[in-house]
């Protein structure tokens, strides 16, 4: 099935960079979010976003307005009804998404696909709430999703092939080079990247060098376009942390403990750029 109506719940950070993948593509969206004041907020960094490509000379003056007229704001999930593929990207918590499922799997057409945008929780257990766990996939986009190229397809247990095949086509329609990836706890990226940057605060703790020469000893030894400390203060300490313990906890080795010292920062609310201070401070 070739999706040619979309929707997408929440529209924070993520919700809003998919939906405007959709509309420059071509492709009726709905974004919805509980309160109207972040359906404006995500409209808004669309609009601005939109903005800079014209500036640069990516997207034609004509091309943005027509984008952004492919855009509906809503803070009703009933406007998803009609949609062929909605993607759920609302905060990462269990309850909330699947309270958020059962009424997305209620409204749509028996043959529509539903995706989630999630970073850790199992795909195979939030497909198990909807009647369709053949028409439910992970659709894991990065940040920030109009600069970044990949997206993990994640099958669940119960994910159909035609599923998979419909979201992998449709990821390369947006642009987007997909990679196929089994359920489990931190797909591929997160699997390899966040132990990275957990192993970086225990060499940090450990007094082997300092945030400056950890950070620039990985960008020009592995050509990485940014340290992983640095790197750690822009995902949030928090999302590290959070990550970490869901692979501890799903994959049960030694190998995945948080390291102290992380968890250290998350506690004195030293969580990176979005607090002004991580590893590094980013006071104005
Ligand atoms: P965010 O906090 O920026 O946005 C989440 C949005 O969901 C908010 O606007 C919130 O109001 C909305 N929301 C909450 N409950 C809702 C509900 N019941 N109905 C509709 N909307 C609701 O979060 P984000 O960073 O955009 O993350 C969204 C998802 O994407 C999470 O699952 C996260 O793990 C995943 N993700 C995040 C990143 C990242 O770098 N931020 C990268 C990949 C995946």
């Amino acid at each position: 099935m070739a999706i040619q109506t979309a929707g997408v719940v929440g529209a924070g950070t993520m919700g809003n960079g998919i939906a405007q993948a959709f509309a420059v593509t071509g492709i009726p969206v709905v974004m919805v979010d509980v309160a109207q004041a972040a359906v404006d907020k995500g409209l808004a960094i669309i609009g601005k976003s939109l903005e800079r490509l014209v500036a640069k000379g990516k997207l034609a003056e004509a091309d943005k307005a027509a984008a952004l007229a492919r855009i509906k704001g809503s803070t009703r999930y009933e406007d998803l009804k009609g949609a062929q593929l909605v993607i759920e990207a609302a905060t990462e918590n269990a309850q909330i998404k699947r309270e958020i499922l059962k009424q997305v799997d209620a409204l749509l057409a028996p043959d529509a696909i539903i995706a989630t945008n999630t970073s850790s929780i199992s795909i195979t257990e939030l497909a198990a709430v909807t009647g369709r766990a053949d028409r439910f996939v992970g659709m894991h986009f990065f940040n920030p999703v109009p600069m970044m190229a990949l997206v993990e397809i994640t099958r669940g247990l119960q994910t159909s092939d035609a599923t998979h095949d419909a979201v992998k086509a449709l990821a390369g329609k947006l642009g987007k080079s997909p990679i196929s990836v089994k359920n489990s706890a931190g797909f591929v990226v997160n699997r390899l990247l966040v132990p990275m940057i957990n192993e970086a605060f225990y060499v940090l703790a450990e007094g082997v060098a300092t945030p400056d020469d950890i950070d620039a000893g990985m960008k020009l030894g592995c050509n990485h376009p940014i340290g992983p400390l640095a790197l750690a203060d822009m995902i949030g300490l928090d999302v590290c942390l959070a990550i970490m313990e869901v692979l501890h906890r799903e994959l049960g080795e030694s190998k995945y403990r948080s390291c102290p010292l992380l968890r250290e920062y998350v506690a004195a609310g030293r969580l990176g750029r979005k607090t002004g201070r991580g590893v590094y401070s980013y006071a104005k």
